[in-house]
């Protein structure tokens, strides 16, 4: 595994910085601009699957906070601040939700520094999900989140980023494992949904270097032993939408999978 990087470099296009570009977000350079506009290309509908990302998220976080009585969460791969972040959707139900943001990309920190500077229920530090240990005994981890209580893992459009051999379903279960009984992990995923998410595929890993899309068998794989909340591992439009889907979907609409389970 690469050590972090403690500095920003505009020059190599960042997975944080090229998500805020899909984002429409304005916390990104040239070299982030040149891979989204690649996906724009291939998809000219990519940002509003960016968005539907985000929008199930929120959904998540507020279903988290307003009906499982959720009030810890860990969010993993949180990427830059943009308009709505968990911290924001949480605290809204409930003012004394905590919230650890960890991502491992340099700009975050910093962008997420200047965010939370004056919220005391909320922190973010820079780590590498694929040394949970790092982030498990964090002191600012453990300052913020009792791992005695409930914790929410949130692993939203981030463990994409994980080829095979790096374990995806290993970094669930290393967060799971140290987590009691009645917490939560909500994932989204890219899809392998026919020959576009296959060029996109090509098109991240060239440009950032991961980015897998896989299938719905092994998307659920990662939610193994958990108890999947209705209505399952969706397409993310399809989970827990605020108004009914009329008719099918459209392909970008079919871009992620995403679903929600409780450790029993
Ligand atoms: N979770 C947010 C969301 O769904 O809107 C942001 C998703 S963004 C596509 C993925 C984020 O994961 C980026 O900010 C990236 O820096 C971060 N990331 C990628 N690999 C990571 C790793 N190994 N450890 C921690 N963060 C990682």
């Amino acid at each position: 595994m690469d050590p972090l990087q403690t500095a920003v470099n505009p020059d190599i296009p960042s997975i944080a910085r090229v998500y805020d570009y899909m984002l429409g977000g304005k916390d990104n350079f040239a070299a982030d601009r040149a891979v989204g506009d690649q996906l724009f290309a291939l998809n000219p509908d990519a940002r509003a699957a960016t968005l539907e990302n985000r929008a199930v998220l929120v959904r998540a976080i507020r279903y988290l906070a307003a009906e499982r009585g959720i009030t810890q969460f860990l969010d993993i791969g949180s990427g830059l601040p943009t308009q709505q972040n968990v911290h924001q959707a949480a605290q809204a139900i409930n003012p004394d939700a905590r919230v650890v943001y960890v991502d491992n990309d340099p700009i975050v920190l910093a962008h997420g520094r200047a965010l939370l500077a004056e919220n005391d229920k909320t922190v973010v530090i820079q780590a590498d999900m694929r040394d949970p240990a790092s982030i498990l005994t964090d002191p600012q981890v453990s300052a913020m989140l009792d791992f005695d209580k409930p914790v929410a893992v949130i692993l939203c459009g981030v463990l994409h980023h994980l080829d095979d051999a790096e374990h995806p379903r290993g970094v669930v279960t290393s967060f799971m494992d140290r987590m009691p009984a009645g917490s939560h992990v909500f994932i989204t995923h890219f899809a392998r949904t026919g020959p576009n998410s296959e060029i996109a595929e090509r098109i991240l890993i060239a440009g950032i270097g991961s980015g897998r899309f896989r299938t719905a068998q092994e998307i659920e794989e990662l939610f193994d032993g958990y108890s999947l909340a209705e209505p399952g591992v969706v397409f993310v439009p399809q989970w827990r939408p605020e108004e009914p889907i009329e008719g099918e979907l459209e392909d970008w609409q079919r871009l992620l999978m995403g679903g929600l389970a409780e450790k029993p």
